[in-house]
């Protein structure tokens, strides 16, 4: 079935989080037609499960929560004249500068002259790992167990053991013993922990989490739930068990760029229509960093 292209822009945005936001706003100011397409019912990516201080301190000189820090662009972007497909999905885009889209009203095409990959990143998932077990329940991603926590109101566990110890890991150490859930040991294969120093310091000192360096898991235990893991010493390669209920991943994030994947070159090279921003381009720590890059972006489209 050929679905006719109905709607036409200037700048197509893939992506509602801080990235899309703002380079949205910068094209708009310079007069361009711009429709950004989020894939969640409302605006703000991943900062929406973020309830915790942090965000701001260059774009703002604040101490904003990322609820908060989002608040004040989607309010900017709902008068802004921007045409904004909220539950709606980008499915593909074609060499021939238009997108397949699906929304609350099914299926439509969109005709554009540049376009904005704005996707986010990817969470590193066990499969990536090489960890032998059953898949029991109560093995998270930190960032799945973020937005059970935060946007669902979920419990996912009471005795924690955590994979990594980079920001993500750190800052949900953190909110799980704020939650009094036992955080048993966040396990690391460095010989220190990753990392801002601010989260270090905030997060890994304040809670006084356990961290066990130079380790890492091998195998996970239990049926139907998780009772436990078995830690590996890198350096003497003794294994021991450590139990728990939960297993929380925070292992690394992946730029998404599924959907440009087919046109690029084999060397990685974009049409010159197509632009990746935010962490879609490169994974970044600062939200800050996201918003400067992308409204310089939006500047020169
Ligand atoms: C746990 C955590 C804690 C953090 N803490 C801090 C902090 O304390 N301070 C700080 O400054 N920064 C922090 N950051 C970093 C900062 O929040 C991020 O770098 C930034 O918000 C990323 O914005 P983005 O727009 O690139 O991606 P995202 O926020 O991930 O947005 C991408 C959006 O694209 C949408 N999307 C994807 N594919 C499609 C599609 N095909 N069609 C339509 N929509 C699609 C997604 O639904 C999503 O809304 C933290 C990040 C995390 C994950």
């Amino acid at each position: 079935m050929s679905i006719p292209a109905t709607i036409k822009t200037d700048i197509l945005v893939i992506g509602g989080g801080a990235a899309g936001m703002a380079v949205s706003l910068a094209a708009r100011r310079k007069g361009k037609r711009v429709l950004l397409a989020e894939h969640d019912i409302v605006l703000g990516g991943i900062l929406n499960q973020c309830v915790h201080q942090g965000f701001g301190h260059a774009v703002f000189q604040e101490d904003l929560t990322g609820r908060e820090y989002a608040a004040r662009f989607i309010h900017e972007i709902e008068n802004a004249g921007i045409m904004v497909c909220t539950g709606t999905a980008v499915l593909s885009v074609g060499v021939d500068r238009t997108a397949l889209l699906s929304g609350p009203e099914g299926l439509y095409r969109v005709g554009f002259e540049q376009c904005v990959l704005a996707a986010g990143c990817l969470e590193r998932t066990l499969e990536s790992l090489n960890i032998s077990g059953t898949r029991p329940a109560g093995v998270f991603t930190a960032g799945t167990a973020q937005q059970l926590m935060n946007r669902g109101g979920y419990g996912i566990g009471k005795q924690i053991v955590i994979l990594g110890s980079g920001d993500i890991g750190q800052i949900m150490a953190r909110q799980f013993r704020q939650a009094g859930l036992d955080v048993i040991a966040m396990i690391e294969q460095m010989d220190h922990a990753g990392g801002l120093a601010r989260n270090r310091k905030e997060c890994l000192e304040a809670f006084q989490i356990p961290l066990i360096l130079k380790t890492t898991v091998d195998e996970i235990l239990g049926c139907g739930r998780i009772t436990g893991v078995m830690a590996r010493d890198l350096e003497s390669g003794r294994r021991y068990r450590i139990s728990c209920d939960t297993l929380v991943t925070a292992v690394g994030l992946i730029p998404d760029r599924t959907l440009c994947r087919e046109l690029a070159t084999p060397e990685g090279a974009l049409p010159k229509w197509l632009h990746l921003s935010g962490n879609c381009e490169s994974v970044h720590d600062i939200v800050d960093s996201v918003t400067r890059e992308a409204f310089a972006l939006g500047d020169r489209l």
